[in-house]
């Protein structure tokens, strides 16, 4: 199940993005990050999490026991189609919490600090637990993450960020050398050291985070990231896998600020939208007929 990037794979420049607004994307380039879906596997899931939140969506319409619904599901009396068919709507419908019922565990290893402190962010529906840099104790120096357009820029720029990284870890490993506890050796690690959690999202908070991280406004790692965690859910149910998407996609347009110029195309912009809505409602009011508006 480990989504690991594959190393053979052709480099593609994340310099050549469409556009310079869209954050560079490193595409197949391996980062030496790793998601890895650690907990449920795909026999679980396929038994018994589908089944599962269609309980948590039938059990609000149905006279019937959560327990009966539960076993019916389980044993296929209640066809897995149509259970994916209520799933989808429920979800689509925003009824989150039958989605909070069933979790997801990545050992998610190599990624930057500068990621974990953006992922950690996340408070709703989601637990960590994350490499201590006090009680672990890097003794030959961490390991650091190289963004690629510093090593793909000026030589003599890239060499000076190897300086100052090799700098950082040397000072951090005489620190140690010379009694100093590694929690205040650490003081000195750059936000390119590498590190490792372990993440456990329930559903609903996995696709609220796919949502703003997989969007193109979103940094570059991070969103890697949560590509391959969409890779691995994919990896044992492409059904609950398909709902892991950049947030414009459930909505139907883009609600992102920076957006406003359009030049991510995946959806028009929420702008673009109320725009043609107005001048459909004024093409209306001209030829005599109001659109209908909430009361
Ligand atoms: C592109 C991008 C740029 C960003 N830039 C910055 C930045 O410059 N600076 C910065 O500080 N952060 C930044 N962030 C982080 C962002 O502000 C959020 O902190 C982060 O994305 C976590 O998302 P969330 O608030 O939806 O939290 P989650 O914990 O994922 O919460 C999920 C949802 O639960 C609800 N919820 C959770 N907690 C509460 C609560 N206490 N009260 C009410 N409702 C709650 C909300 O509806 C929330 O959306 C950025 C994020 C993105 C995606």
């Amino acid at each position: 199940m480990t989504a690991e990037l594959d190393s053979q794979a052709k480099p593609t420049s994340i310099l050549s993005s469409a556009d310079p607004k869209i954050p560079l994307n490193p595409g197949r380039r391996d980062l030496g990050m790793r998601a890895t879906l650690v907990f449920p596997t795909r026999e679980i899931v396929e038994r018994y999490y589908v089944p599962l939140i269609y309980t948590a969506c039938r059990t609000c319409y149905s006279e019937l026991a959560p327990d009966d619904i539960f076993e019916r599901a389980v044993d296929g009396r209640i066809a897995p189609g149509k259970q994916r068919e209520l799933i989808s709507r429920v979800i689509e419908s925003g009824h989150g919490s039958t989605i909070e019922h069933v979790v997801f565990t990545f050992a998610i290893t190599g990624v930057s600090r500068t990621l974990s402190h953006q992922l950690v962010r996340h408070r709703a529906g989601v637990a960590f637990d994350q490499q201590s840099q006090r009680y672990v104790s890097f003794k030959k120096g961490a390991s650091t993450m190289m963004p690629q357009t510093i090593a793909e820029a000026d030589p003599a720029l890239r060499e000076r960020y190897e300086e100052q990284i090799d700098g950082a870890l040397e000072t951090y490993g005489a620190l140690l050398e010379a009694g100093i506890p590694g929690e205040d050796a650490r003081f000195v690690f750059p936000n390119a050291s590498r590190t490792n959690l372990v993440m456990t999202a329930n559903l609903r908070a996995l696709i609220h985070m796919s949502g703003l991280r997989l969007c193109t406004m979103a940094q570059w790692e991070i969103r890697r990231l949560f590509q391959l965690i969409r890779h691995e859910v994919f990896g044992v149910s492409p059904f609950l896998g398909s709902f892991l998407a950049p947030k414009c996609v459930p909505l139907g347009y883009c609600d992102e600020f920076n957006n406003r110029d359009g030049h991510c195309p995946i959806r028009p912009h929420k702008d673009e939208v109320l725009g043609a809505w107005a001048e459909k409602k004024a093409a209306a009011k001209t030829a005599g007929r109001d659109l209908p508006v909430a009361d």
